[in-house]
């Protein structure tokens, strides 16, 4: 039986840790030979080595245009093509009140979060034109939907994902190639952690004890992004383009249903509504 991914091949960011290391995975289990970027080189190149002969490890800072451009040549150098691209890397980007976020941050948050996507997307664009076929996803989150979950600049920066995402399908419909984004919630990586080098303790402790207070009543785990990567990859998503797709245990839909408070579990006010004798 042959995977969903067969033949495909893939470049993802940020595949060294977390939500990218654990797609680089499925994807190959599923039949994808996996480009892994990313600037972390022991941790990159420990992936590449999990998956044989379907990785292989590039350094890349995905600030730099050059360096995209190199991962692109590396996927078709090595393979002949370039079928998904997943734009994932990311950082925690500028922390602080308005007033204090000095503008050398607002840049660096901007390029790594949304001057690497953008890059992604041009440098991925001809290569899945000339091909007639193509896949483009970016990992965006819901701090681009929602305010009050994340540091300013960092909603901001995946509220720009979420855009360029739409913009850009629009324009690439026509050549079969599929763009769309996926807004996780609090998912259980090393990003969420809050440390400068967060240990596995760090993230376990993460994935046990936060989220408690969404509908779900747990953190994500990486495992839950990459299968939603996994759908936005393959045909069984052949009819979707330009979406955000929300994978977030529900916060979105606000705070878990509380307490009933007693005069909701009263059954008087439907009795008020019942006609008489009824
Ligand atoms: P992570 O820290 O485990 O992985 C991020 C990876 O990106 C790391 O391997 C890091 O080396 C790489 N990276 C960062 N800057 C880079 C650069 N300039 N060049 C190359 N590689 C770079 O975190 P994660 O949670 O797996 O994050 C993946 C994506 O998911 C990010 O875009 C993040 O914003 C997004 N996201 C995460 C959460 C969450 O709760 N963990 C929620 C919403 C969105």
């Amino acid at each position: 039986m042959s995977g969903k991914l067969e033949g495909k091949v893939a470049v993802i960011t940020g595949a060294a840790s977390g939500i990218g290391a654990q797609t680089a995975r499925l994807f190959a289990s599923e039949g994808a030979c996996v480009v892994i970027a990313d600037m972390q080189v022991d941790k990159g190149q420990s992936v590449a080595e999990e998956l044989g002969e379907a990785g292989i490890f590039h350094q890349v800072d995905v600030r730099s245009e050059e360096d995209i451009a190199a991962i692109m040549d590396t996927a078709m150098a090595e393979w002949g093509r370039l079928d998904i691209l997943f734009n994932n890397a990311g950082f925690g980007g500028a922390l602080g009140p308005i007033e204090a976020i000095k503008l050398e941050d607002y840049d660096l948050t901007f390029d790594v979060l949304v001057k690497s996507v953008f890059l992604g997307m041009k440098h991925a664009a001809p290569i899945m034109k000339q091909q007639n076929s193509g896949n483009i996803i970016s990992t965006a989150s819901v701090a681009g939907l929602m305010n009050g979950v994340s540091p300013h600049l960092y909603g901001v920066a995946k509220a720009a994902v979420i855009k360029l995402t739409e913009t850009v399908s629009l324009e690439l419909g026509e050549h079969n190639i599929r763009v769309n984004a996926i807004c996780p919630g609090m998912v259980a990586t090393p990003l969420v952690t809050g440390r400068l080098k967060p240990t596995e303790e760090d993230v376990a402790a993460i994935r046990d004890n936060a989220g408690k207070d969404t509908p779900l009543g747990r953190s994500g785990v990486p495992e839950d992004i990459a299968e939603a990567a996994l759908f936005l990859a393959s045909d069984a998503s052949s009819y979707i383009t330009g979406h955000a797709l929300v994978v977030d245990g529900g916060i979105t839909s606000g705070p878990s249903w509380p307490e009933w408070p007693e005069y909701m579990r009263s059954p008087l006010p439907l009795r008020m509504y019942r006609p008489e004798g009824a």
